[in-house]
């Protein structure tokens, strides 16, 4: 474990469960971070917080040079897609140009490997599912093109330089750090899973289904609902693969290949609470597909990685701890 391994966005959701998967792994972690979204106390005290922009050039290259980085974990961006449907510059700003720019220095500052967050949002609404990495990439959202054209620049970059990436496309993260260290802390959630466990410790009066006449098992929405700590450990396989074939990028769903609706998710959280969440039948939200579940062969096949938290009621446990933990915060 030679060098560090500079992550931005270290300081939110997924970003500092990434830390702590790679600080548990042994290597040594910088993380840059605005903190506009993220959280200091969020940051595992192993690292290094370094607070600035990642398109503060001077900052970030110094950083690079200053911890002998040897490769970029990139978190750091806007995620609420609706904001990007209404503020798409700021997506293309937060996503697609700072993104740029920290690709930049790592050319610059000679660091080779480049961990990217992608989305499933790059497909849009799939014709088939499971979704293949190879399937047809036709974001319906901004936030969705602003991460697709992040891919198309690392693509373009490892072709010209002595550089590799690996684009890692999430589908629907959740859950916490089953240690309690961290776990989903922003104010003003949009997530099924999050709000859920916020209803159920008092947070919110009630759970809204939005459509209810899909044409899914129960007429909600399906979704491929990945354990925030499983996701963290395929960052740190997917660097030592980066690490040890130079010469080859990839591109990789991380899912776990099965949906759940959000009537059975939200009967997990009513299994787990042993309480009754008061849901709210209501009409669809706009841009949302019906089904979204990856085809997870690639990262099968490519890493050594394998889902350990493959469950519905652990993933539910695990957040609700954690917004239980959060409750008695008051630095937040
Ligand atoms: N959803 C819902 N109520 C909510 C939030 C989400 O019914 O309060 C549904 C949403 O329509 C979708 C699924 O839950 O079918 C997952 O939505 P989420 O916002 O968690 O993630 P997305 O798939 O949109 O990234």
């Amino acid at each position: 474990r030679e060098g560090s391994i500079l992550v931005t966005g270290g300081a939110g959701y997924i970003g500092s469960h990434a830390v702590l998967a790679l600080l548990d792994s042994g290597w040594r972690v910088v993380v840059v971070d605005n903190l506009v979204t993220g959280f200091d106390w969020a940051v595992d005290s192993r690292a290094t917080l370094v607070r600035g922009a990642i398109e503060d050039d001077e900052l970030v290259r110094a950083t690079m040079r200053e911890h002998d980085v040897r490769a970029v974990m990139h978190f750091a961006g806007s995620v609420v897609v609706p904001e990007s449907v209404t503020d798409p510059l700021k997506y293309y700003r937060n996503n697609t140009a700072a993104s740029r720019s920290l690709i930049e220095s790592a050319v610059a500052c000679g660091v080779k490997h480049f961990i990217f967050s992608s989305t499933a949002a790059t497909y849009g609404t799939p014709e088939v599912v499971p979704v293949h990495e190879d399937a047809p990439k036709a974001p319906i959202n901004p936030y969705g093109t602003s991460k697709l054209m992040t891919e198309m620049m690392l693509r373009d970059v490892a072709a010209a330089h002595d550089f590799n990436y690996c684009a890692l496309r999430y589908f629907n993260v959740a859950g916490a750090d089953p240690q309690g260290r961290s776990g989903q802390s922003t104010a003003g959630a949009t997530h099924l899973i999050k709000i859920a466990v916020e209803a159920a410790t008092g947070k919110r009066g009630n759970v809204s289904v939005f459509g209810t006449d899909y044409d899914t098992r129960d007429g909600t929405g399906v979704r491929d609902y990945i354990h925030v700590s499983d996701l963290a450990a395929a960052h740190v396989d997917a660097l030592d693969l980066l690490i040890v074939k130079p010469e080859a990028s990839h591109t990789m769903n991380c899912g776990y290949g099965r949906g759940y609706s959000v009537l059975e998710v939200l009967d997990a959280v009513d299994r787990v609470t042993n309480m009754k969440l008061d849901r709210r039948m209501e009409g669809r939200r706009a841009g949302d597909p019906a089904e979204l579940v990856a085809d997870n062969s690639r990262i099968l096949a490519t890493l050594p990685w394998r889902p350990e938290r493959d469950d519905l009621d652990q993933i539910v446990t695990d957040a609700l701890a954690w917004e239980r933990r959060l409750s008695e915060r008051t630095d937040r």
